[in-house]
Order: structure tokens, then C-alpha cells, then sequence
């Protein structure tokens, strides 16, 4: 068993049952104490992040993988992505010891201390990789049956490869941003059904899709593909993600090519990568896939591919003193795993690179209170949410903030991926 995530470690910091971030976890992110300051790497701690640069210049990161490596002074984590599995285990080692309760170094130093530890809401979280293609999928049933049903009817809900693959498009890396960056409703071409021709405006059916994503390590050369046997060692950490889409401007490019600018102009993510060891205890078996079952290359052999993540958003207009939560889902609902996106991915010989992002698509689960849109929350709009202050919303509202959470629920703590946050503005001209 691994040790960092042993449920009985505590550390010399406080970090209350509820944080997402205690000992067991150690996610990594990117971080400056001011704006004038230079990024560096960091783990979070409770109500802290841990300066990782410092404690490398320290001395404390001399295992063989790390040797002449300044990877934590650096403004993204791509340098320590690259370094693969190994250098990611060992780091957890590392901080997991210094952090610990029993363990003097850190505890008893208190120039070192100093020296290392921020109080998180006093930095700035930067987005924490520098990312090389974006992926985007559309793996989970339920968000595929709803939206398949709104559009075509029910008896045709799923496309005919659906249940094949792992549908995907190649989506836009440029315009992914890190949580509290707000973002302008975009504008665009949109054609009302009864309208004999397009309009040029701004976007009237605005909407957040929840969803997770996951960070590539180490890739594979041009040609060499992934199998699910190896699928694992590429996965080097997950992210909250939100894919903002602007569905009217969606409806009318969509075809025959899916969307383009309906979801280019914003993918918001959290600012901490956890990693696959912070998510072990929480492994679980995804859907069955019998009928059909996919084709051998797609096959795992236990399906115990997934894991137990809770998921919840909740949207904060101008007027309300308090966010409302419209869903809550959970990352195991997902019909295709994470290995299976990417070996599908890769099947073809495309090759996978360090800080790639691969994300799932609209997480929803079987219930109509844990759809991840506005689109099947509001079912097109005829099912209109009704907010405690009195407000409705079909779609979002300039001023209206959303709030993605997640977290896996150990006993007494939690793996927790902080938030993913984002305010709608108005259009600019
Ligand atoms: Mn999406």
C-alpha cells in the first residue's frame, strides 16, 4: 500500500475534515506570492500552499529522478510532467514525509517555514500547465442520451458508433483558462429555426458543461500507440474542467464537422492537478459495457478504470447572497474511462504529448438534478431552474459566476480538486 495515503497520516498543519486539501492528497499547482513575484510549483496543505522551488533549493529533492533537474522553478509543471510517474511518486514521498506530524525538518525550521509556506487565499493560483492540444470527449451516456433526445428523439438518441467509441473532437488549448478568470459572453452567427437566414450576435444561449480532465505525462511517438495495458503510466493528474458553450451558435456550425466556435472562446479548469496515487483508495468500477462490448483494443480486463469523485456546480447571480447548486453528479457515471479515451485517442499512431489535456465531456448522472448543463437542467429551456431568491434561469445570465467542486470522500478526509470558477460577462463590441 502507499503510504501518503494512508487515512491515519496527519500533519503538524491544521487542515479541518472538510478541506480539500490534507496530507493525503498533495496536488500540485503553479503559484506567485504577488504579482511581481516569478511562478513556481507548489502543493496545497489545508489553508497553505507549500513553496516546492524552495524546498528543491534546499536540498530535499536529491533522489536520482530529480538529480540536476530544477523542475519546481518553473513556470508550469510540464517540466516535472515529463519526468513521468516516477518523479510524481517520488515527490508525494517527499513532501508527504516533510509535512508529517512526526517529522521534524519542516515542523521544527521556522525560517524555513517562512520561507515555503503561503496562506492560499493571499497568492495567485496561475494556470498550472502549459497545454499542448485539447481534447474534448462526449463519454457519458446519460449527457449523450439527453442531448441525442432533445435534438433527434429518443429512439435515435445515440449515434450508431456511440456505444463503439469514445466520441471526440479536437478542441483549442489557447483559450483554456484557470479558475476566476471571467470570461465574455462570446458572439457569433445563430439561426432561429424560423428564420430564412443567420443573424450575427451575441450569444442568447449561454452554458457551462461539467466536466473532468485529465493531463498527459510522458506521450508516445508518432505512430506508436497506446494500449490499455500501458494506458495508465501517460495519466499524470485530473482537473476540474468547464466547457463553456454557447449553444444557439453550436446548434447552427455543429453540422457536419461538430462544434468550432460554440466552444472556443473559454475552457476554465482548476488550478490543481491531482494525481492518480491522491485517488487510489477511491478506485471503482465504471458502467458495464456488454451490450456491445467494445473492440478488443478498448477492453479492460476488471473495469475498475474509474473513480468515486462527488461533482457539484452552483451558479451565483448578481443578487444572490449565496451560490444555488443546480447538479450534482459524479465522475463515475462516465461510460468510457479515462484509459479509453486515450488509447482510442492513439490508436491511429497520433502521438500524445506532455501537458496534452483530455477532457470527458458533460459529466451527468441518471437523475435530472445531476445533468452537467444548463441544456438538460433546463431541458431546452422548457424546465426553467427556480433559485431560492425567486430568480429562474433557462441559460446564464451575465454577473452569473459558476462554481464547479469536487471531491472523492475518504473517512475523515477528503481528496479534494479545490474550485473551477468563472463569471459570465456581457459581450464586448
Ligand atoms: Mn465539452
Amino acid at each position: 500500500m502507499d503510504k501518503t495515503t494512508d487515512p491515519k497520516l496527519k500533519s503538524f498543519i491544521d487542515v479541518h475534515p472538510e478541506s480539500d486539501f490534507p496530507i493525503q492528497n498533495i496536488p500540485f499547482g503553479v503559484f506567485r506570492p504577488s504579482k511581481k513575484d516569478a511562478p513556481r510549483v507548489c502543493t496545497a496543505i489545508g489553508d497553505y500552499v507549500l513553496d516546492l522551488s524552495v524546498l528543491q533549493k534546499e536540498g530535499f529533492f536529491n533522489q536520482e529522478v530529480f538529480k540536476d533537474k530544477p523542475v519546481f522553478n518553473s513556470a508550469s509543471l510540464n517540466a516535472f510532467m515529463a519526468l513521468g510517474k516516477e518523479a510524481r511518486v517520488t515527490a508525494r514521498q517527499v513532501i508527504s514525509r516533510l509535512l508529517s506530524a512526526d517529522v521534524s525538518d519542516l515542523r521544527d525550521n521556522s525560517a524555513l517555514r517562512k520561507a515555503c509556506l503561503y496562506t492560499m487565499n493571499e497568492v495567485i493560483l496561475d494556470l498550472p500547465v502549459e497545454i499542448g492540444d485539447y481534447t474534448d470527449f462526449y463519454s457519458s451516456r446519460e449527457h449523450a442520451t439527453n442531448v441525442g433526445t432533445m435534438f433527434r428523439g429518443k429512439d435515435n438518441a445515440l449515434q450508431p458508433n456511440w456505444l463503439h467509441l469514445p466520441v471526440g473532437y479536437h478542441g483549442r488549448s489557447s483559450s483554456v483558462v484557470v479558475s476566476g478568470t471571467d470570461l465574455h459572453r462570446p458572439k457569433g452567427q445563430t439561426k432561429a429555426d424560423d428564420a430564412d437566414a443567420p443573424s450575427f450576435t451575441p450569444c442568447r444561449l449561454m452554458d457551462f458543461e461539467l466536466e473532468m480532465g485529465f493531463f498527459l505525462g510522458t506521450g508516445n511517438p508518432l505512430g506508436k500507440r497506446i494500449t490499455m495495458q500501458g494506458a495508465d503510466e501517460h495519466i499524470w493528474g485530473l482537473a476540474l474542467v468547464n466547457d463553456w458553450s454557447a449553444r444557439d451558435i453550436q446548434k447552427w456550425e455543429y453540422v457536419p464537422l461538430g462544434p468550432f466556435g460554440a466552444k472556443n472562446f473559454g475552457t476554465s479548469i482548476s488550478p490543481w492537478i491531482i494525481t492518480p496515487e491522491a485517488l487510489e483508495p477511491f478506485r471503482t468500477k465504471g458502467p458495464e459495457q456488454k451490450d456491445p462490448a467494445p473492440l478488443p483494443y478498448l477492453q479492460s480486463k476488471e473495469n475498475r478504470d474509474t473513480y468515486d469523485i462527488e461533482l457539484e456546480v452552483a451558479i451565483k447571480g448578481e443578487n444572490m447572497d449565496e451560490p444555488f447548486t443546480v447538479c450534482r453528479s459524479n465522475f463515475k457515471y462516465l461510460y468510457w474511462s479515462m484509459k479509453q479515451q486515450l488509447v482510442h485517442h492513439s490508436v491511429t499512431g497520433c502521438n500524445m504529448r506532455t501537458g496534452d489535456l483530455l477532457a470527458s465531456g458533460t459529466i451527468s448522472g441518471p437523475t435530472p438534478d445531476s445533468y452537467g448543463s444548463m441544456l438538460e437542467l433546463s431541458w431546452r429551456g422548457s424546465n426553467p431552474i427556480k433559485f431560492t431568491n425567486g430568480e429562474e434561469r433557462k441559460f446564464l445570465k451575465d454577473g452569473d459566476e459558476v462554481i464547479m467542486r469536487g471531491w472523492s470522500q475518504g473517512d475523515g478526509y477528503r481528496i479534494g480538486f479545490g474550485e473551477c470558477t468563472g463569471k459570465v460577462l456581457p459581450a464586448l463590441d
